[in-house]
């Protein structure tokens, strides 16, 4: 998995560095591992910025992380009930906003099926249907307890924010530039990019769409400023098993991943939880659904590609998503 995670990374940077040139801001740039992805920072202007996002994004996944047993999330798992720290609080407060607004499609108390699938101890496989039911009962975003930094779960029930934790350490890191003196800066968090500002010279970033069929290769770009840009695809995470390949995105309602035409969901917005969260939550809802979701709610745009080959883009990018010379897919923008 490791591998094609660096592919993705190398591919979306590929696309977005190509600036640099006598005169403009100097480059500061981290690379690192955390929230089980890869993460690349490219700031200009400012030395100290990148170390400071990368401190952050670490502090964040060590209170955040389900697997780690010391972290906040994981000891609220174990106990059912705990109260956290500020910051966890935030999160869990934005993400069950978030689960609401996409009607469960979104619902992080999905963690008890993403262990029985296997994809935390990658001893990934079908459960029985009786395993399913059993656990689908536990996934209900609304049965969790929120009152401030107190919180409470039903028995048996466990948070995962790993679709929407890489959306708040953007959030974060735009927090950390907008108090430095860094006007451009190219952050890739594991393929939740924050464009912020454009480039040195004044252009937009271009940040690639991943090919579903090669997430080293793009299918295109889109050129933005100051966003944040998520995207959920069927080919990350996924195992197969007798023929069927199973993606790491699990539909609430039936427990079982999701399969419904979607290779990949991108979201393109001001915010990175959104982004995040809307990125996972659409990919769930299926096509129609997420293209009535955004004429409902607005306030971010998609890039949706199927597998019949088109790539749905709404009105408000299309003028900014610009497919790759050889790439297949026809666009459509949506209603
Ligand atoms: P992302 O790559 O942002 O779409 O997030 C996918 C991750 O979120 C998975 O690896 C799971 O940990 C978790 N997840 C899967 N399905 C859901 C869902 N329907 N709602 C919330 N989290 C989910
Ligand atoms: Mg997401």
């Amino acid at each position: 998995m490791k591998h094609k995670l660096l592919a993705l990374t190398l591919a979306l940077t590929a696309v977005l560095t190509a600036a640099g040139c006598a005169g403009k801001p100097e480059k500061t740039n981290e690379s690192f591992a955390a929230m089980d992805t890869f993460m690349q920072l490219d700031v200009y202007g400012d030395k100290a910025a990148a170390g400071q996002i990368r401190e952050r994004i670490t502090a964040l996944e060590s209170l955040l992380s389900s697997t780690d047993a010391d972290a906040c999330i994981c000891r609220l798992n174990a106990a059912g009930s705990a109260t956290v720290d500020e910051v966890t609080a935030d999160v869990l407060a934005q993400s069950l906003a978030l689960c609401e607004s996409t009607d469960g499609a979104l619902d992080i108390t999905v963690y008890p099926l993403i262990k029985e699938w296997g994809f935390i101890s990658k001893d990934y496989h079908v459960p029985a249907q009786e395993r399913l039911d059993a656990l689908l009962p536990l996934t209900d975003y609304r049965a969790v307890r929120q009152n401030g930094c107190s919180v409470t779960l039903p028995k048996g029930a466990e948070i995962d924010l790993g679709a929407v934790a890489k959306g708040y350490a953007a959030d974060e890191a735009v927090k950390i530039l907008d108090d430095s003196v860094c006007k451009s800066a190219i952050l890739n968090l594991g393929g939740t990019v924050v464009a912020y500002g454009g480039k040195t010279g004044g252009e937009p970033w271009k940040v690639g769409v991943a090919n579903p069929q090669n997430s080293a290769d793009y299918i295109g770009y889109v050129s933005v400023k100051d966003k944040i840009i998520a995207t959920s695809g069927s080919y990350e995470r996924c195992f197969e098993e007798n023929g069927t390949v199973y993606s790491h995105i699990i539909n609430p309602q039936t427990g079982v991943p999701v399969s419904n035409g979607i290779e990949s969901v991108t979201i393109i917005a001001d915010n990175g939880m959104r982004s995040d969260g809307l990125s996972t939550a659409l990919f769930v809802m299926g096509l129609e659904k997420a293209q009535a979701y955004h004429r409902a709610h607005g306030g971010f745009d998609y890039v949706i590609l199927t597998d019949d080959g088109k790539a749905h883009v709404t009105p408000g990018i299309a003028d900014s998503f610009t497919l790759s010379d050889n790439s297949t897919y026809d666009v459509s923008v949506s209603s």
